[in-house]
Parts: C-alpha cells; structure tokens; sequence
C-alpha cells in the first residue's frame, strides 16, 4: 500500500509523486499566484473544470463539464499546447487521446483517480474474456464501457467491436450493442448497467447477472453467462453509492413536496424511487429550468450540489443523504496543486502529463469513435 504523496504504482491510478515545492494550502496568495500564472501563459494554457470540482479550482476554468464534454472540449482547442484537467485520471486519458500529439494534457494531482475506474483492471477483464470464451458466448458478447474507465478498457473495447458510452447515451448505445450481438459486458459500473437495461431497455433483474473480478469465473456458471443477457461488471461509484432507498424514504419525510432526482450511477432502489434520473448535465438544466419555490433533493456529487444550491437560491435544493460525502480523489485537485502546475509552466517545466500510448490510444478511439457514430440522440453528457 501507498501513502499518498509518495512513490507510483503503475497498476494503479491511485500512485502518486509530486515532485518540487508544493505551495502551503495556508498561503493567502495563492489566488494572486494562480491568475497571475495563467495571465502569463495567455493562450497557451486551457484549463477544464469537471463539475465535481471544488470551487476554489473551477473559478479558473476556461469551460466546465462533465468528462465528455470536456474532452471534447480540448479537442476543440487545438491551438492550445497545454491542457490542464482539472478532474480525475479517466478524464485526462480521454482528452489525450482526442486532443493532437502536439498537445499535452496535464493532471495537477496524480493521486485524483476514480475509484470506479479502478475497479476494473485490463488483466481482469481479459480474465473475464477468458471465461466467456469458455462459456461459449465471447463470440455473441459486444463490451460496452462507460466513458469512466482507463484508457485499456476503452482499447479493449475497441479491440472486440465494443463502444465507449456515457450516462445519457447508455440507452443509444446499449441499443446499438444488442444489433451488433446478444449480449452486452457492461464495464465497470453495474449500477449504470442494471439502470439502464431495466429501465430503459425494458429487460429483468433476471436478465442481468453480476461479473465478480474477484472470484474464480466471476463467481458464474456457464450456464448463467449463457442465460444473461446482461454481464454487469462488479463496479460502483463510492460517491453514488452512497446514496439509498432509506435516504429518499427520509428527505421525502423532512421536506414536504421535495422533488428527487438522482444520477444514474446510484443503486437500482434509489433510482426507481426517485422522481427523476439523468446524468449531470441532465440535472443542472432541471434545477436551472425548476419552478421558483420547488424543492429539490439531488442525489449527485457534494461540490456540484452546493454550487447549483447558491446558483438557485429561488429553490430549495438539498443534498440527498444526511451525510456530508465529497468525491475525495476529485477533491484531490486544490488550489496548491493547481498552482503547482502552472507555475511549473510558466517556468518551463511540465508537470504530471498524462500520456496515453499510441496502441492504446488507437483502439481507446475506435470506441470513442463509435460512440460518436451512434444513431439518434447526440452523444454528450
Ligand atoms: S464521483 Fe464516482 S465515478 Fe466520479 S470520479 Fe468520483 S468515484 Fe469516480
């Protein structure tokens, strides 16, 4: 095990190493140092903000987002020949491998993985390949990925005629998969799976099967891989996962007329037992477009529910759960960090790049690509 600050665990998206003087978080200045930094690299320097980041860090984005659109973002700046993320691993992966080899995207903190992400491991999915295979059913099975996962499990699948998709066009894309072939392994978010195949595709519970990573066979028969429909990865968002069908029960009793609107990334009882389900984007324009006067419980990320609270101070918006829950490797991205960076920049230096290599980043692509090529809804977050 690592302690964070100190050495890198290639395998893992949680290594770390900070080289050079961080600044104190206790130093007054370091807002001045931060405008006076990005002042002086001008036009050379984009800085993206997920919405999941603190307020201290998004006051200096150039745009903010949710992960596809920011990389999308980048892509569209080609002229910039640094990119800082402010976000988590995944995300810089992704708007390197859709920005130019003359570009360079730059991570602030190494130590700002996903927990999700990490859940599932190449040699672990190529484990679970292994097994459908032996079940017979690796040839009628299309992997699909949520956009958060590493860079090989995108190139995976790419490799095997999968997609890449996000939480608004998991209905698109699951739909496309189920032409392509008769199952679907969903990666690495079970919830996210399970939602959308049950809610959206019309399937049953009994439809789904879970894929353990860390049991012999993922802990299935041939038999039930051979039933399944869907092969839902092991994973979860220790954010989302939060929440459950008791934290709904409870703010329904505490805030009469509450509205409840959850991210598809929460368990399957919260999610039928919410008012409304989408993906981030989805929830800022519902609160933006809300009635004044209404209520609101969200059941999302904590940065990003304080802020769309202060935003809309017309509604009432509260968090879902009781209890104060932050995305802590997001969280990793402060302002002495931030700093850091582009300091660095100003003198020369280039800190924390995330560097996708080229065979990786060619089959990651064939699966972004896909999405993008997807019929119907436009394929953004
Ligand atoms: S909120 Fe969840 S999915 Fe998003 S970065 Fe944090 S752990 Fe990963």
């Amino acid at each position: 095990m690592l302690f964070l600050g100190q050495n890198t665990d290639p395998h893992s998206e949680r290594g770390v190493e900070c080289p050079g003087a961080l600044p104190p978080a206790s130093d007054p200045d370091l807002v001045e140092r931060a405008l006076k930094a990005k002042a002086a690299l001008g036009d050379q320097v984009f800085v993206l903000g997920h919405h999941y980041q603190r307020d201290e860090v998004i006051q200096f984005a150039d745009v903010t987002g949710d992960s596809f659109k920011l990389a999308r973002d980048a892509a569209a700046r080609p002229d910039a020949p640094y990119i800082v993320f402010c976000g988590v691993h995944f995300m810089a992966e992704s708007a390197d491998i859709l920005t130019n080899d003359q570009q360079t995207v730059i991570l602030p903190d190494l130590a700002a993985g996903c927990s999700m992400a990490d859940m599932a491991r190449i040699q672990q999915v190529e484990a679970a390949w292994d097994a459908l295979a032996d079940a017979g059913v690796a040839d009628v099975t299309v992997p699909v990925t949520y956009m958060n996962s590493s860079a090989d499990i995108k190139a995976f699948c790419g490799r095997h005629g999968g997609v890449v998709c996000t939480s608004s066009n998991a209905e698109t894309a699951l739909n496309w998969a189920f032409e392509q072939g008769e199952k679907v392994l969903f990666l690495p978010d079970q919830h996210l799976g399970r939602n959308t195949a049950v809610l959206q595709l019309g399937m049953s519970l009994d439809d789904c099967v879970v894929y353990d990573p860390h049991k012999p066979n993922g802990g299935l028969t041939k038999e039930q891989l051979a039933a399944a429909k869907m092969i839902l990865w092991r994973g979860h968002c220790s954010v989302h996962g939060r929440f459950t069908a008791e934290s709904v029960d409870d703010v329904r009793s505490r805030v009469p007329g509450v509205n409840v609107i959850v991210h598809p990334e929460c368990r399957h009882e919260v999610v039928t037992k919410a008012d409304q389900v989408g993906s981030t984007e989805y929830i800022i324009q519902a609160l933006e477009t809300a009635e004044p006067g209404t209520s609101w419980a969200v059941g999302t990320e904590l940065n990003l529910v304080q802020r769309l609270a202060k935003q809309h101070t017309d509604k009432n918006i509260v968090f879902l759960d009781k209890t104060v829950c932050y995305c802590a490797t997001m969280n990793r991205i402060d302002l002495p960090h931030f700093v850091w960076a582009l300091e660095n920049l100003v003198a020369g230096h280039v800190v924390n790049p995330i560097k996708v290599d080229a065979d990786t980043e060619h089959y990651a692509k064939v699966a972004l690509d896909q999405m993008l090529a997807l019929p119907g809804k436009t394929a953004k977050d």
